[in-house]
């Protein structure tokens, strides 16, 4: 058999193994961390456990089609369920809606909350679809660096409905033409944080996510999150992949314009036919390829926004809060430009909570609550981040002691926090980023690195950093698109 080295046991380094041992290679997965999944790893913190990055769930086909490729059946190994509510809004003058999972349901309340005609919501929903039905086959599930994309049918029909696909207007734009109420427009404008971009700047193609949450569906992992992660890893365990954790990989060899293996930080060289690096992109280039031609275009790209989490065990219950819950600053635009122009914590932050016990009970002790508290924040750019932490906090829990009218510092029994600085020392993301580079410009789908390498033959890639992008289902199809591209090993 062929061998295949992948460098990194993300989610997509995880889906890489599984794909390219069904292909008929040998898999060895070598992995700096000592457990599998990267930023899809878990964390427990006395009695409470908690998801420690991704926490929505969508398009689980993609996790599906793993376990059908194997000849497995999925449910026996992965199981989830679709969330009726998908998350709980709420704002500072008291104002909460329930963006229901049913349609009818979601338009009704955001008529009755909101005063907004249901029209609006079954329109703006219409158009996300039409987006993602001419899209989605074009950057989802193909290379875009393969002349055979841009001639194929569905290129074809995209080239002729340029202007509806929002190429040319931003996000904000096309909200504030699809809604009347400010609030509405808030809510729509956050799905750019989806993968790390501004409202403000991105463009409205990106209106193509409310398609995935509102018509599709939401979903949870019945065992949390990070049994994404684990039912993957076994089952690439069954398919006989080799992981080997500890352990660094230095530089990817290359011999004559062919990558031929890996050095690992011990200095002992392993040889394969094919290398896949699921290490950040840029990273990657900055280590073990700086010996090789650097895409200095591509590395230069502004980064995507990172995250300041708090996982907090909370002594007690609300009644109010749901599995996916949202604080919404009084100033978006004021807290997007902080993100992204000012790189700094505006005073007001946008707060996400997230709490797994809510349907995964024995996530927290009886009678308490895992608060999973991000805020979105700007890579990291050498700020001070610890000052950064300790004013950051003090606003979130006073946001949070407002509209709970609740004093939260004395429920808060356990901690442990989570920045960009640990965010790219846990899983080496450049400047902290959690969705490589960022999606602020019209141009950012062709600015992503390839799933191979141009100059370097047998050399691929997969992950959030390329191409199609990050987040967990675009990390699952870049394995996809990646082993497409790879020969059956004979
Ligand atoms: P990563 O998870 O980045 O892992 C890369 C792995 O490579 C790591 O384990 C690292 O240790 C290893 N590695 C790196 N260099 C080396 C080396 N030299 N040698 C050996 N090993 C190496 N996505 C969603 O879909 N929904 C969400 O709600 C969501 N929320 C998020 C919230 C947070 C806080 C974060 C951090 C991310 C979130 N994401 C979300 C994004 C999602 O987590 C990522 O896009 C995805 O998990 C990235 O997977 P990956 O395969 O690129 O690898």
């Amino acid at each position: 058999n062929r061998k295949a080295i992948i460098i990194g046991s993300g989610i997509a380094g995880i889906a890489s193994s599984i794909r390219l041992a069904l292909k008929g290679y040998t898999v060895e997965v070598f992995e700096s961390n000592s457990y599998p999944g990267g930023k899809l790893s878990k964390i427990d913190l006395g009695e409470y456990r908690f998801d420690a990055g991704p926490s929505l769930f969508t398009l689980p086909e993609q996790v599906e089609e793993l376990f059908h490729l194997a000849e497995k059946d999925p449910k026996e190994h992965f199981d989830y369920l679709k969330l009726p509510v998908t998350c709980h809004y709420f704002w500072e003058d008291g104002k909460k809606l329930k963006a229901y999972a049913d349609l009818d349901l979601f338009a009704e309340e955001v008529n009755q909350q909101l005063g907004e005609p249901k029209s609006h919501i079954k329109e703006a929903l219409i158009n996300s679809s039409y987006i993602y039905d001419h899209l989605a086959p074009l950057f989802m599930h193909k290379s875009l660096h393969d002349w055979k994309t841009w001639t194929n049918q569905d290129a074809m029909k995209a080239y002729l409905k340029m202007g509806k696909l929002g190429i040319f207007s931003t996000m904000n734009e096309a909200n504030e033409k699809q809604f009347d109420n400010p609030k509405l427009i808030q809510l729509f404008n956050r799905y750019a944080t989806y993968n790390g971009s501004n409202p403000y700047e991105t463009p409205a193609t990106l209106n193509i996510i409310p398609h995935l949450e509102f018509n599709i569906g939401a979903f949870f992992p019945k065992k949390g999150m990070h049994d994404i992660t684990n039912s993957l890893f076994q089952l690439s365990l069954d398919l006989g992949v080799t992981y080997t954790f500890n352990q660094k990989v230095d530089e990817i060899i290359v011999e004559e314009g062919k990558a031929t293996g890996v050095i690992l930080a011990d200095n002992k060289k392993i040889e394969a036919e094919i290398v896949v690096n699921n290490m950040d992109m840029v990273n990657a280039y900055k280590t073990i390829l700086k010996k090789q031609k650097q895409p200095k275009l591509l590395l230069n790209q502004p980064k995507s926004s990172s995250a300041l989490i708090f996982y907090w065990g909370i002594k007690r219950k609300f009644e109010d809060l749901d599995l996916h819950n949202i604080f919404f600053s009084d100033n978006y635009l004021e807290e997007f430009d902080h993100i992204f122009k000012k790189g700094r914590i505006y005073h007001d932050p946008t707060v996400y909570i997230n709490i797994t016990s809510l349907y995964k009970p024995d996530d927290a002790p009886e009678g308490c609550m895992n608060w999973f508290t991000m805020i979105n924040v700007p890579n990291n750019q050498g700020q001070d981040w610890d000052q950064l932490i300790l004013e950051s906090k003090k606003n979130i829990i006073h946001k949070l002691n407002r509209i709970l009218k609740t004093d939260i510092e004395p429920l808060i029994e356990v901690e442990e926090i989570l920045d960009p600085r640990t965010i790219e020392l846990k899983t080496s993301s450049a400047q902290g980023a959690l969705y490589g580079n960022s999606s602020n410009n019209k141009f950012s789908a062709f600015l992503r690195h390839a799933n191979y390498s141009s100059k370097i033959q047998n050399l691929y890639f997969c992950g959030g950093s390329v191409h199609p992008g990050g987040g967990i289902p675009l990390c699952l199809l870049s394995a996809k698109i990646m082993s497409d591209m790879i020969p059956d090993s004979v």
